[in-house]
């Protein structure tokens, strides 16, 4: 595929009234990239991949074909030492990834994903290709954190690499609610943020089976996912300053490359198998249904309203929360630095999940009720005025375009919670680089037809 195949698509597009949808790694999770109630053209960017990593000045040149785990695995082709900060599912597409922002366990240290990129190609809505230079630093400013989706089809990215040690330590420590996890992630709360930010100390929250005399009832799993960039040694002499209650030991740690350690959370196995990462399959079954909320903590919540969360597991068959600290670096870039707002001020992101493999809308309906119980429960807990959202978590639920259109005040429901205050500036970009709303899509930025009007 060539990049020409691109600029023919959006102008043949244009002529004939299609709207397209594009698609880097589809793990869109409303399917927004490859789902719609109109008629479009699915321009599906998987044979646009190529990789060009040049450690002597840190940087790579990735087509958005190309997924997190092909990237990972061209680096590390070329450098033990050299690392790029994005998310843990190895076959997440960049360009959906990095232009919602992309997150994973170097956010402590490094920020997202969008903060390391240095360039961009885009074809834009006349189907001509533009730079850094060419598109504006506005647009530049708008498809790092805004959604590429609504403002044109980015080719590649330019990203800056990040060093990392030979040496990296990772651990998985699960704790049953038998063994104290309601008191360990209350306490997971106040220091997670403010561990060193070397140290990136999420959790996974899930139900699980009992054995034994307890067959048929489930617990309360939290997986407590550990990486540190250095040696064990230090690590523990760290954790047991921060958070002994934990109580790490030697034996759960385990030392590894980077790149290894990408293997290990992508695929939540000390398999060393590099070419894990270069398999284009979503972990979610293909036959599995999913629903994902998220939101951003910024005080503690009680121990009580945890355990009112973990009431809430054993009501349905495969629920997940995955709570991912934030601090370090998350503090100390501006809210306006590029268009993905949160940062400092939030303690914690978390996602929530629920999954199911039944047909039919009755199931679908039990899993929606369900999920969307829990995301009341949790208002008084979470970011308020706006509820904050995480674009690359898409909820449609936070709202979307009737009939293909939405005023500003329409669209400022769920685009106030995805970008705060950046909103509007990217409702500015968009009408000036595609008045017509040609790059749309169910929760795509509008543009003001006032000013496009001016134009
Ligand atoms: C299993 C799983 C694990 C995940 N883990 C993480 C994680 O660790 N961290 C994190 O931050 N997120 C994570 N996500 C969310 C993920 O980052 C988003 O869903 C992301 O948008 C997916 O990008 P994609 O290219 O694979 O998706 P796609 O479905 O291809 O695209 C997503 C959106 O981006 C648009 N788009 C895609 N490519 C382009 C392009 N080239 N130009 C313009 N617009 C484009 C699409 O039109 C669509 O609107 C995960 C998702 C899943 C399903």
């Amino acid at each position: 595929m060539q990049e020409s195949h691109v600029q023919a698509t959006v102008v043949c597009c244009r002529q004939h009234g299609l709207q397209i949808r594009t698609r880097s790694g589809g793990h869109d999770f409303e399917g927004l990239s490859y789902v719609s109630h109109v008629p479009f053209v699915l321009l599906d960017l998987i044979h646009l991949r190529t990789i060009s990593v040049n450690i002597e000045d840190n940087t790579a040149w990735v087509q958005t074909g190309a997924t997190l785990g092909e990237l990972y695995y061209r680096i590390a082709e070329k450098s033990r030492t050299h690392a790029f900060p994005a998310g843990l599912c190895p076959s997440v597409g960049v360009g959906g990834h990095i232009s919602g922002a992309g997150y994973g366990i170097l956010m402590r240290k490094y920020g997202v994903s969008a903060d390391h990129v240095i360039d961009a190609r885009l074809v834009d809505v006349n189907g001509k290709i533009l730079d850094k230079e060419s598109m504006g630093k506005d647009l530049f400013w708008a498809i790092r954190g805004g959604g590429g989706a609504s403002f044109g089809v980015i080719l590649a990215w330019k990203l800056r690499l990040v060093p990392v040690p030979p040496t990296v330590t990772t651990f998985i420590v699960p704790r049953t609610l038998e063994q104290g996890a309601s008191a360990l992630v209350h306490k997971w709360q106040f220091i997670g943020d403010k561990l060193n930010e070397d140290i990136f100390l999420g959790l996974s929250i899930q139900a699980m089976p009992l054995d034994g005399d307890h067959k048929g009832k489930k617990t309360i799993l939290i997986s407590f996912l550990g990486h540190y960039l250095g040696s064990t040694e230090k690590l523990l002499q760290l954790m047991e300053e921060s958070f002994p209650e934990m109580g790490l030991k030697k034996d759960d740690c385990i030392e590894m490359s980077w790149i290894k350690s990408a293997v290990y959370f992508g695929v939540f196995s000390p398999e060393s198998n590099l070419n894990l990462l270069l398999e284009r399959k979503n972990p979610i079954p293909p036959k599995s249904r999913y629903m994902t909320k998220s939101d951003y903590v910024q005080e503690p919540m009680p121990e009580n309203v945890l355990e009112g969360i973990w009431q809430r597991f054993h009501q349905i068959d495969e629920p997940e929360i995955i709570m991912s600290p934030y601090g370090g670096r998350m503090n100390e870039i501006e809210e306006s630095a590029i268009a993905f707002p949160h940062r400092k001020g939030n303690m914690y992101k978390i996602n929530y999940l629920v999954s199911w493999k039944e047909e039919g809308n009755e199931a679908e309906r039990k899993h929606a009720r369900w999920i969307r119980e829990l995301y009341n429960y949790m208002t008084p807990y979470v970011s308020k005025s706006p509820r904050c959202a995480y674009l690359n978590f898409k909820d449609i639920d936070l709202g979307h375009k009737k009939n293909g259109t939405a005023t500003y005040l329409e669209a400022k429901v769920w685009g106030n919670k995805y970008f705060k205050n950046n909103f509007d500036k990217l409702v500015n970009v968009k009408t000036r680089v595609d008045p017509d709303d040609f790059f749309t899509n169910e929760q795509g930025i509008p543009p003001l037809p006032s000013l496009a009007e001016d134009k």
